[in-house]
């Protein structure tokens, strides 16, 4: 599939399934590097919708004992950012005193990681680094570390593996590209 249609608007392909894949053996390799051996259980926070397929992908490559807990947070509607961030679903699991890798698909104002740091210092996690899919340096003006980042892309909207428009193409697996 080279275009796709949702609803209004029509993307192409970007990134393509094989690249993801490669992308995410690499980072799977740093977090592997950082965290085998390790006597605790990380969390891994998985920020749903977009994340799923990340996580899914991740989390076969990782070689240490990881807990999956899972939240919910909004911000976007239809291709742009709101800007207010919110919490539609609490963790799934109590992570006081736990280490969190909060597994996110893309950071772009970094409003939702800026959020998600304030909440898991407020629940007690004993440490929180954070790992996207997808950065868009371009955008993203915090100071929040971004500890593990698989791809970089331009300012532009996308949607696919987990990354949707009002819903839609989360079930791509590939990355497509807003076609304008
Ligand atoms: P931020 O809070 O960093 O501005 O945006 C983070 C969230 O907005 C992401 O987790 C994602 O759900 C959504 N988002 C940001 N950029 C895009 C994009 O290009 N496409 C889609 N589908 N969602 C995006
Ligand atoms: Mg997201």
């Amino acid at each position: 599939m080279n275009k796709v249609t949702l609803k209004d608007k029509t993307f192409r392909t970007s990134i393509p399934y094989e690249r993801i894949m490669t992308a995410i053996d690499q980072v799977a390799a740093k977090i592997n590097a950082d965290f085998r051996g390790c006597t605790d259980v990380p969390v891994l926070l998985c920020v749903l919708n977009g994340s799923i397929m990340f996580t899914a992908e991740l989390m076969k490559r990782l070689e240490f004992n990881c807990q999956i807990v899972s939240t919910k947070l909004t911000s976007y509607e239809g291709t742009n950012t709101t800007g207010k961030v919110k919490q539609a679903m609490g963790m799934t699991a109590d992570i006081t005193g736990r280490r969190v890798i909060v597994i996110e698909d893309i950071v772009d104002s970094g409003n939702t990681i800026v959020e998600l740091k304030r909440i898991l210092e407020e629940k007690g996690a004993s440490e929180s680094r954070i790992c996207t899919m997808l950065l868009k340096p371009d955008a993203y003006k915090k100071d929040v570390k971004l500890d593990y980042v698989a791809m970089e892309i331009p300012n532009d909207f996308i949607v696919g593996f987990g990354l949707d428009y009002d819903e839609l193409g989360r079930n791509f697996k590939d990355i497509y590209i807003l076609d304008e």
